[in-house]
């Protein structure tokens, strides 16, 4: 049995005043939820919201970070301060990374591993671009992009993953796929991963959907027999917004 899971993505929003603010607030709303609960937010907030989500169901991740332990990267982080501060997750190739900080698959793997190597648990996003839609290349993108991603992890590695399935033309814009659509890719996501594994394993992976989730489509696109959770950008920013994505 998977468990769902409904993560945030703050991007590059909020103070560490108002990060705090918004987990004390959502705290007692979503105590009774089934769903794992992931908050992701810049890297200066994490260990305020670390602290503050002690006691409850809310579990805090990264955006990023890199994949050498130290050594001469002026401004990136170590998965050693991830784990310092005691992080359950971190964002692995979000598209925004991809497309204006030169994230490559090689890169995503190396991460991948770094972070399993530490027990933090990634987030791989993966996911095409409209042109590619429009040239049928959905399936070909996604499944070049998580075999890059989980080369080389072992069986046990890999069931520790999350694929987010992100389509590019869908984050932010309000242009969500259909729950149906997007079924169909993280289906063919999980044969991917059972070809390269087993049915055991793909079996353990969850994979969500990211893009325009919001509390009017999140039930839809929850109650899909593939999609394991969503990964909500927008509409996780407001308290009462994301109580409702979790309460879905
Ligand atoms: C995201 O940033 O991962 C995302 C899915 O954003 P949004 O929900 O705003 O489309």
């Amino acid at each position: 049995m998977r468990i769902p899971i409904i993560a945030g993505n703050w991007k590059m929003n909020k103070t560490i005043k108002e990060a705090v603010a918004f987990i004390e607030e959502i705290k007692p709303q979503i105590e009774g939820t089934d769903v794992e609960v992931i908050l992701c937010a810049p890297f200066i907030l994490l260990k305020d919201m670390k602290e503050v989500s002690k006691g409850s169901n809310i579990k805090i991740g990264a955006q990023n970070m890199h994949f050498e332990e130290s050594g001469a990267y002026t401004g990136e982080v170590s998965v050693l301060n991830l784990k310092e501060i005691g992080m359950d997750y971190v964002i692995i190739g979000h598209s925004e990374r991809r497309q204006y900080f030169g994230e490559t698959d090689e890169n995503v793997n190396k991460k991948v591993k770094k972070a399993l190597e530490y027990d933090i648990n990634p987030i791989v996003c993966v996911g095409e671009t409209l042109e590619e839609r429009q040239a049928e290349k959905t399936r070909d993108k996604v499944k070049l992009q998580v075999e890059k991603a989980i080369e080389g992890l072992t069986h046990e590695q890999a069931s520790r993953i999350v694929v987010a399935y992100e389509p590019i033309w869908a984050i932010g814009t309000g242009m969500a796929a259909t729950s149906s659509d997007a079924n169909e890719v993280i289906e063919y996501i999980r044969q991917t991963l059972e070809s390269i594994y087993s049915s055991e394993t793909a079996e353990k992976i969850r994979v969500q959907y990211g893009g325009s989730v919001k509390p009017q489509n999140v039930e839809e696109i929850m109650n899909e027999p593939d999609i394991d959770g969503a990964l909500v950008g927008g509409a996780s920013l407001d308290p009462q917004s994301f109580v409702k994505l979790v309460n879905f």
